[in-house]
């Protein structure tokens, strides 16, 4: 067994055991991060986040193991996998009547693979489910070797029903060639401008013109990395009416995300913040106006 560099020193943990996991019954688990709608603050879709629960060394982050994954050519099998998961997940959501859309990453090799594209598409039809509730994000780990291949399998997605989105805009392999050729329906700007927009005109401009572009092109646009209720106001004056961040949920299992959906449901408070976080998610939107300019003081420093 070859020991795996990606995955640190230890050498317990090598490519048969990453292989097991992603073939195996297992040791994937799937959580689901919120994605929030910044005008109102209610959740709107969720994406779907792989974890390896392994039995030595706990929770394994995806990002010490996808590259794993896609080295071993076992990116298809992944995304079958979690794939089947989504379906289970959105089968309950929709048993309690509080079903939204959840996105499932998969990089362009496993998405220019038609039988990937079949494979989610049987399984949706099979479970009954309405394709708009299933999303693919394209990840930008991996440079495009062939659009035209990539562009029919995700207008074969298209056609049936499921959006597709474009992750990690601004710091991936997508060049504009890519944003005019395949068809999309979200960006996910990138938690790099989101973190630094507070403090560099540059990235804020960077993100507007991100977020306008987009708009143009009659994409939804979703901040990624949204760590701070604060910058709530400046994204929305950004041109973000989406965002998904640890301030606005955390990637979290399926049971409660549920009980936050139900209480959006039911008229409550979606996001479940304490009264402080509550507060400062008010003032974050009442005052809209005051922090809508974070170039302002970010002015000074012309560089990212
Ligand atoms: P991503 O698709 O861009 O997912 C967002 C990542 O940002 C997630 O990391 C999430 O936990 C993290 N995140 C969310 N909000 C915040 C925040 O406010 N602050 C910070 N610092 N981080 C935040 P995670 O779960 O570690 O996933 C990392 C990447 O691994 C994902 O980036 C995605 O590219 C990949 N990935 C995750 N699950 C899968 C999967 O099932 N299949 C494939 N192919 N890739 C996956
Ligand atoms: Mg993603
Ligand atoms: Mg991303």
């Amino acid at each position: 067994m070859t020991p795996n560099t990606q995955l640190g020193p230890d050498p317990v943990v090598n490519d048969a055991e990453i292989a097991a996991m992603v073939t195996g019954r297992d040791g994937l688990r799937v959580l689901l991060q919120p994605q929030v709608d910044l005008l109102t603050g209610r959740i709107v879709s969720a994406e779907a986040l792989a974890r390896w629960q392994h039995p030595r060394l706990g929770t394994i982050m995806p990002a010490a193991f996808i590259p794993a994954v896609n080295r071993l050519g076992l990116d298809k099998a992944l995304f079958e996998r979690v794939c089947l998961r989504v379906i289970d997940a959105l089968l309950t959501m929709r048993r309690a009547g509080v079903a939204v859309p959840v996105a499932i990453n998969a990089p362009a090799t496993t998405l220019s693979d038609q039988r990937s594209v079949e494979f989610l598409l049987d399984r949706v039809y099979a479970a009954e489910l309405p394709p708009s509730l299933v999303r693919v994000e394209l990840t930008e780990d991996q440079p495009i070797r062939d659009l035209d291949v990539l562009r029919a399998s995700l207008l074969r997605l298209e056609d049936a029903g499921c959006e597709v989105s474009l992750d990690d805009f601004g710091t991936g392999y997508a060049s504009l060639k890519l944003l005019s050729a395949i068809p999309l329906s979200e960006v996910k700007i990138d938690q790099y401008f989101v973190t630094r927009m507070r403090r560099s005109a540059v990235a804020f401009e960077v993100l507007r013109s991100a977020a306008e572009l987009a708009t143009r092109l009659g994409w939804r646009v979703v901040a990624e990395g949204v760590e701070n209720v604060a910058d709530i106001p400046a994204l929305r004056a950004a041109g973000c009416r989406y965002g998904q961040g640890f301030s606005l949920g955390r990637p979290m299992p399926l049971d409660e995300l549920m009980v936050r959906l139900r209480t959006q449901r039911d008229g409550g408070e979606p996001l479940s913040a304490p009264a402080s976080y509550a507060s400062s998610w008010i003032e974050a939107f009442d005052g809209g106006t005051k922090d809508a300019e974070p170039g302002q003081a970010g002015r000074r420093m012309a560089t990212l």
